[in-house]
C-alpha cells in the first residue's frame, strides 16, 4: 500500500444542492496516483455534478475537496492553475470547430501555460501519434468521425500534462462501432499510470482497467468494490437492479 503522499484527490462528505434539490448527499472518495475509478449509476444520480465539483465548475455547500493537498472551494485563488492539472473529457467533444486539430491542441498550452509554439507543436505531434490521429493533424472537427473527435478531445486534455483525468460518459454519444477506438485510447492511458475517474457504463472497460467501481445513486455511494466484486457479486439491491439493466 502506498502512503498519504500518493493521494491525488480526497473528497470528504461532499454535499451539493441546486436550490431545494439535494444532488450530492455526502460523497467520500480517495484516489491515489495511478488509480482508475469507474463511476456507474442511474441518470440523474449526481455523477456529472460530482465531476464538475472536483474542478469547481460547480460550487458545493458542505464537505471538502482536496486536490494534491490543496483545498478546492470558492475561496481557492489559483483555480485556473489547478484546472490545468485536471483534464476533463465530456460526452460532447467541445472542440473548437473553426480550428484545426493542431490548433485545438496547442491553444491552451501556448495561451495558458505560455509554452513556446514550436514546443507545443512537437508535443501535439507526439500525442496525436499516441491516439492514432497524426494523419488528421490539419483536419477540422467537422471532417472527423465522432470517435476521432473524442480522441482529439482526449489528446487536447493530455497536452496540459494533467495529474488527474475526468471522463464524463465519453463514449455515450458515439455510434456503437466507434466506441472501441476511444476506449482503447483510455485503456492505454490507464495502463500508462494516469490517475482517472471515468463515468461510463462500458463494463468491459471497467473490468479491464478499473481498480474500483463506484455505484452512485441519489447522490450517495451505494456500493463500491473491485470490478469482480461489483459485477459478479453486488451486495446492494439497487446495484443488482442497475447492473441487470446495463449488462
Ligand atoms: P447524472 O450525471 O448522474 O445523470 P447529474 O449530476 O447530471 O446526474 O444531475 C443530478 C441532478 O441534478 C438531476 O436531478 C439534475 O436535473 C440536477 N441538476 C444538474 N445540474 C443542474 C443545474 N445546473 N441546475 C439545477 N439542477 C441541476
Ligand atoms: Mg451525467
Amino acid at each position: 500500500m502506498s502512503g498519504q503522499g500518493n493521494v491525488v484527490l480526497e473528497v470528504r462528505d461532499l454535499h451539493k444542492s441546486f436550490g431545494h434539490l439535494n444532488v450530492l448527499n455526502g460523497i467520500n472518495l480517495k484516489i491515489e496516483k495511478g488509480e482508475t475509478i469507474v463511476i456507474i449509476g442511474p441518470s440523474g444520480g449526481g455523477k456529472s455534478t460530482f465531476l464538475r465539483c472536483i474542478n469547481h465548475l460547480e460550487d458545493y455547500q458542505k464537505g471538502e475537496i482536496i486536490f494534491l493537498g490543496q483545498k478546492i472551494d470558492r475561496h481557492t485563488t489559483n483555480l485556473n492553475e489547478i484546472r490545468t492539472k485536471i483534464g476533463m473529457v465530456f460526452q460532447h467533444f467541445n472542440l473548437f470547430p473553426h480550428m484545426s486539430v493542431l490548433e485545438n491542441l496547442i491553444l491552451a498550452p501556448t495561451k495558458v501555460k505560455k509554452i513556446p509554439e514550436k514546443e507545443a507543436i512537437e508535443k501535439a505531434k507526439k500525442i496525436l501519434e499516441r491516439v492514432g490521429l497524426i494523419e488528421k493533424i490539419e483536419a477540422y472537427p467537422d471532417n472527423l468521425s465522432g470517435g476521432q473527435k473524442q480522441r482529439v478531445a482526449i489528446a487536447r486534455a493530455l497536452m496540459m500534462e494533467p495529474v488527474l483525468m475526468l471522463f464524463d460518459e465519453p463514449t455515450s454519444a458515439l455510434d456503437p462501432e466507434l466506441v472501441g477506438e476511444v476506449l482503447e485510447v483510455m485503456k492505454d492511458l490507464a495502463r500508462s499510470g494516469m490517475t482517472m475517474i471515468v463515468v461510463t457504463h462500458e463494463m468491459g472497460f471497467a473490468k479491464e482497467v478499473a481498480d474500483r467501481i463506484i455505484f452512485i445513486d441519489k447522490g450517495v455511494i451505494v456500493e463500491e468494490g473491485t470490478p469482480d466484486e461489483i459485477m459478479k457479486n453486488p451486495k446492494n439491491q439497487r446495484t443488482k437492479e442497475f447492473l441487470r439493466h446495463i449488462l
